[in-house]
């Protein structure tokens, strides 16, 4: 039987999300807690403290044997729920199966050339991005993996070779930014970066440029170093941080300027890194 997964939204057209137009599938659930997450509400599943439900100005939601139950045609998209869940949740969300995205995503062709799947860390549901990318790569749409690189990517080949590859987070390169900016350390996405890189499956690298909460220029450096001369072929972005969406600590931090942004990238570039793209 298909596993039915929390999918917190799907972007039927998205360019920022992988090469060309493309169907973007965020899953709700995160294993880290990243400071500067820009989307905070899809982190944990609901634990049903029915504080939306008396928030919703349109009555979208309502408690069901102490599960919330959301109506898509009553809610009004005032995203009240998601400010005043103290859960880092959201109520709208859908269980769905693959099947029954993949009826979505058909749904958009011929307009997009693939799915990027999201979250949320979709690595959490390797079952059903198995059985998502085999429908989809049925029909020949590309599909990649957009991941915090928490979860071991040698332990489920299958998937890979569904996939085109995966867009991989290096957030930090010491572990004690790591353990500081995600609650977590950083073994597991170094791991990954360099099988990744092995089985060419890296689709991109993507590194945060913070202002003093992480270390960008030690991470593009180490990654220079395991990547080793694949570092030619692989794709890097910088990505500015940005404080919209977030909460808690990083809320309101400031971005970094755009001379240090130039600087990394003229780090990246010096380091052999064959695409650099700043966001
Ligand atoms: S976004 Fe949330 S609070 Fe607003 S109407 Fe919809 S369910 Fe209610
Ligand atoms: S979505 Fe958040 S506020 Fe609403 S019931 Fe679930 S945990 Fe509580």
């Amino acid at each position: 039987m298909s596993v039915h997964v929390p999918i917190n939204n799907i972007i039927p057209f998205s360019l920022v999300d992988g090469p060309g137009s493309r169907c973007s599938i965020f899953v709700q659930g995160c294993n880290i807690h990243c400071a500067y997450c820009h989307n905070p509400e899809t982190q944990r599943l609901c634990v049903g403290c029915g504080a939306c439900v008396r928030s919703c100005p349109a009555g979208a939601l309502k408690m069901v044997c102490g599960a919330v139950e959301w109506d898509q045609d009553a809610c009004v998209k005032c995203d009240t729920c998601i400010h005043v869940c103290p859960n880092h949740s959201s109520p709208r969300i859908l269980y769905l199966d693959a099947e029954q995205v993949f009826e979505r995503v058909k749904s958009y062709m011929p307009f997009i050339r693939g799915v990027t799947c999201s979250g949320g860390e979709c690595m959490l549901y390797p079952e059903f991005l198995s059985e998502l990318f085999g429908l989809c790569r049925g029909v020949g749409l590309g599909c990649l993996i957009d991941s915090n690189g928490t979860v071991d990517f040698a332990g489920h080949q299958d998937l890979l070779a569904l996939s085109d590859g995966v867009m991989l987070d290096l957030k930090c390169w010491d572990d004690s930014w790591f353990v500081s900016l995600t609650g977590t350390g950083g073994k597991a996405v170094r791991k990954n970066l360099a099988f990744l890189a092995e089985q060419d499956k890296l689709a991109e690298l993507r590194v945060i440029v913070t202002v003093g909460r992480n270390d960008p220029e030690v991470a593009v450096r180490g990654a220079a170093g395991v990547l080793g001369e694949k570092v030619a072929s692989t794709r890097l972005r910088l990505m500015r941080f940005r404080h919209f969406g977030v909460r808690g600590e990083m809320e309101g931090a400031p971005s970094p300027t755009d001379e240090r942004m130039g600087a990394m990238e003229e780090l990246a570039r010096s380091l052999g890194f064959g695409t650099v793209v700043v966001s």
